[in-house]
C-alpha cells in the first residue's frame, strides 16, 4: 500500500501505474470502521486499483466544535486499509488542498440540498462538494464509492458529476450497522456504551416504520417523533419522510423503495444521522 500526503506525488505515481487500469475511489474523513471497509471491498471488487482518501475537510463543518472533536486515528486507519487490500492512501494536510483563506465554492443543487442536512448544516454541502470535486479532478477515478448512510450527500454527489460534466460512475453501498442496529459512524467513538444503547432506538424506530408502512406517512412520522422525544438522552434535530431521488418531503408513499426516512439526533452532544429506504 502506497501512502501519499501531497497531490503532486499522488498524481506523479498515478501517471506511472494507472494507464489502462480502472481506479476506484473511496473518500473518507478517517476514524475508519466496517462501513468504510465495505466501500473499499466494493471498490476492490469493481476496479483494478483502490484509492482511499483520509481528510477531515474543514469547509464542510459549519460547527467549529464538531470539527475540533472529530476523531483522528490515522495509524489505525492505515493498518485497517492495508488489511483490506487498499492500494493507495491519500492523507493530505489542509494546505495541500486549499490555499490560505480559500472558502467553499457555491454550488446550486436546488431542492436536493434545501432540507435536512442542507437546512441544519448551512454550507455543509458546498464544503462537501468542493472537496469531492477537488478529489475527482486530482484522482480522476473510474468509479467513486459512497455510503447510503449519508443519503442526501450521495444524491448531491450524483448531481455534482452531472453539473461539472465529469465521467465518473457513482456506486452506493448500504448502511453497515452494529449488532444493536446503530449505524456505524466515526462519531460513535465519542459515545459511551450507554449512549450507544440509547442511540440504537433510532434504527428500531426506522425499522418499525418499514415494517408498518401501511400505517401511512403522517401517522408514522408522529410515532417516530413521539418515541424519540420520549427518550431524554436523545435530542431530535429532524425527521423527514422524503422521495429518495429528489429529497423532497412526501405526504404519501411513492413507488416501493423510492422513499426514505431520514433522521438526525444528538446523543450526549454527538450528532448522529441515519435513514432507511422503503
Ligand atoms: P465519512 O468518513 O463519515 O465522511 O464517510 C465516508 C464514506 O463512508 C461516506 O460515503 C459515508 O456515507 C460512508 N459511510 C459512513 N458510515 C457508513 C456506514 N455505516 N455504512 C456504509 N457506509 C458508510
Amino acid at each position: 500500500m502506497q501512502v501519499f500526503t501531497t497531490k503532486t506525488d499522488l498524481i506523479d505515481y498515478l501517471s506511472t501505474i494507472a494507464k489502462e487500469r480502472t481506479i476506484g475511489f473511496v473518500p473518507t474523513m478517517g476514524a475508519l470502521h466496517q462501513g468504510h471497509l465495505r466501500l473499499i471491498e466494493e471498490s476492490n471488487n469493481n476496479c483494478d486499483i483502490t484509492i482511499c482518501s483520509i481528510f477531515i475537510n474543514p469547509t464542510q463543518f459549519n460547527n467549529p466544535k464538531d470539527l475540533a472533536k472529530y476523531p483522528n486515528t490515522l495509524d489505525k486507519d492505515l493498518s485497517l486499509l492495508k488489511k483490506a487490500n487498499c492500494n493507495i492512501v491519500y492523507s493530505p494536510q489542509v494546505s495541500d488542498l486549499y490555499i490560505v483563506g480559500e472558502k467553499a465554492k457555491n454550488y446550486n443543487f436546488g431542492d436536493l440540498a434545501t432540507l435536512m442536512e442542507g437546512k441544519h448544516r448551512p454550507g455543509h454541502f458546498n464544503g462537501m462538494a468542493t472537496i469531492v470535486e477537488k478529489f475527482f479532478r486530482i484522482i480522476n477515478p473510474t468509479i467513486a464509492f459512497f455510503g447510503q448512510k449519508d443519503l442526501q450527500q450521495l444524491q448531491i454527489v450524483k448531481a455534482l458529476v452531472k453539473q461539472i460534466k465529469i465521467a465518473i460512475e457513482i456506486i452506493s453501498v448500504p448502511i453497515i450497522r452494529e449488532k444493536s442496529g446503530l449505524a456505524k459512524s466515526s462519531r460513535n467513538k465519542l459515545l459511551s456504551p450507554s449512549d450507544k444503547e440509547h442511540a440504537s432506538l433510532i434504527y428500531k424506530c426506522l425499522l418499525y416504520c418499514k415494517n408498518n408502512k401501511s400505517e401511512g406517512v403522517n401517522k408514522l412520522k408522529k410515532y417516530l417523533c413521539k418515541i424519540i422525544n420520549s427518550n431524554k438522552n436523545i435530542e431530535l434535530e429532524y425527521v423527514e419522510f422524503v422521495n429518495l431521488n429528489k429529497m423532497k418531503i412526501i405526504e404519501d408513499w411513492g413507488e416501493e423503495n423510492k422513499n426514505a426516512i431520514c433522521v438526525a439526533v444528538y446523543v450526549s452532544g454527538v450528532r448522529l444521522i441515519d435513514n432507511i429506504i422503503l
